[in-house]
């Protein structure tokens, strides 16, 4: 099957500091006060770290699946509030630590009822996360790093320098932050901890899914993503099923296998393109791991099957990646591997000193047609929140255009309007 294919010899030459993981260039900032954060921690952590302060295990694990369950269930920030913890307690809780959120520096509301965030680190960096709401569900989509190496030549984060990655609580914190938003909190008497954890579902709910397709490349930081997923997989918190979270890679391919088995949460690949000529010039990262290579790793993928395909997320870039050849030879692709796909067509976004365009709307219809009469799923994506500019990478460069001080008001008032 893969000799058939064309021949396409995979090049490991790397590009030193564009497509190999950069080391964290600069530490977290540790809180002033001297206080831990809790956000993001699993239930044993939050344990070994009331043990360390001085609790017996037996006490550091009562209360660690306490805490766990006002965290993640409740959504609740404030020790005073956890009615089943003795009251002594939580003082001695708060003295020691706090639950976090990411800063809010910005927050809009599209006419189609997308909304945007653009959050800030304690150390000052800036991210994004967005949140598109749609009849049958509500889809999160939130960032791993702090801008991203790879450089994919449409992408507009591709072009800020990766300042650093996101830990889990700060990747943890962009669902509960989306949650306090949405009031989605579940209220009332304080008796969940004996509940059946599996009668808590996402049906109902605003947010239902979770996309890594923020900023960032979500397999090059994957330690804390996978930390962060458990966390918002478990059934005692945010019990979101891995069924309800699509983790999104340009095609990292030694870590794709390690992706399916420890987390196991729905893969979608940045293909973007079919000849190594193409790929090579749009996702840089193909020169590393060519077209072959990321197409068995999709394969050989833990978890994928007919009923939970895989999505092939292909950019609409005129004249470079949207000929009926390319569509045929998607098909073919995706055929020869036997791959359970689906195809998202995404047409792209311009930003400001893009080298592309995108492709006319007729073009993307009949190159969606073509997919679809290969006998593989091709929607086209339809552009959200545009009013706000929530695509990928715009939310950033748009609040860049602000002043620091103007930031910093808005920074205020937002905080202000939190109460
Ligand atoms: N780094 C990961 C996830 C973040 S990017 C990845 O590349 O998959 C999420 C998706 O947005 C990717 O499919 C990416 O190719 C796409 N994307 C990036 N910039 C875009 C643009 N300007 N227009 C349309 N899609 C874009
Ligand atoms: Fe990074 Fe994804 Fe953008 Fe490529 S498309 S530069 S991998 S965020």
């Amino acid at each position: 099957m893969c000799a058939a294919m064309n021949a396409e010899t995979p090049i490991s030459m790397p590009i030193p500091g564009h497509i190999d993981p950069v080391p964290v260039p600069r530490a977290i900032t540790p809180r002033a006060d001297g206080r831990s954060d809790l956000m993001g921690l699993a239930r044993e952590d939050i344990g070994a770290l009331l043990e360390a302060a001085g609790l017996d295990r037996k006490q550091a694990k009562l209360r660690s699946k306490q805490l766990f369950h006002w965290i993640y269930h409740r959504g609740v920030t404030d020790f005073e509030s956890m009615t089943d913890i003795a009251k002594p307690m939580r003082p001695w809780l708060a003295e020691r630590f706090v639950i976090g959120r990411p800063e809010i520096v910005e927050a809009q509301v599209s006419s189609d009822g997308t909304r945007k965030w653009l959050l800030r680190t304690d150390d000052g960096q800036d991210y994004e996360m967005v949140f598109i709401p749609d009849a049958d569900r509500g889809t999160l989509c939130i960032s791993s790093q702090v801008g991203c190496t790879l450089n994919c030549r449409f992408c507009h984060t591709g072009t800020m320098r990766l300042v650093r990655n996101l830990t889990p609580g700060e990747i943890v914190g962009q669902v509960m932050l989306a949650r306090d938003a949405l009031g989605e909190w579940p209220k009332g008497a304080m008796d969940r901890l004996d509940e059946d954890a599996a009668a808590y579902t996402a049906d109902g709910r605003l947010l239902t899914n979770i996309v890594l397709m923020g900023m960032g490349e979500p397999l090059y930081n994957f330690d804390h993503v996978r930390d962060a997923m458990k966390v918002v997989m478990h059934g005692d918190g945010l019990a979101l099923s891995k069924r309800r979270i699509t983790l999104s890679t340009s095609g990292v391919v030694p870590m794709m296998a390690r992706c399916g088995e420890e987390i196991g949460v729905n893969l979608a690949v940045s293909l973007h393109a079919v000849t190594k000529e193409v790929r090579d010039e749009i996702v840089p990262l193909n020169r590393k791991y060519g077209l072959e290579q990321l197409l068995q790793a999709c394969a050989d993928y833990p978890g994928a099957s007919n009923a939970r395909r895989i999505t092939f997320e292909y950019v609409m870039l005129k004249d470079k990646n949207d000929s009926d050849e390319d569509a045929r030879e998607l098909v073919r692709l995706l055929k020869a591997y036997g791959l359970p796909a689906k195809v998202n067509l995404i047409p792209f976004n311009p930003w400001p000193g893009a080298a592309y365009e995108c492709s006319d709307p007729e073009r993307i219809k009949r190159f969606s047609d073509i997919v679809f009469e290969g006998g593989i799923s091709a929607p086209v994506r339809t552009p959200r929140g545009r009013d706000i500019m929530a695509a990928c990478g715009q939310l950033k460069s748009a609040a860049e255009k602000k002043s620091r001080a103007e930031l910093d008001r808005l920074a205020e008032e937002k905080q202000a309007a939190l109460g």
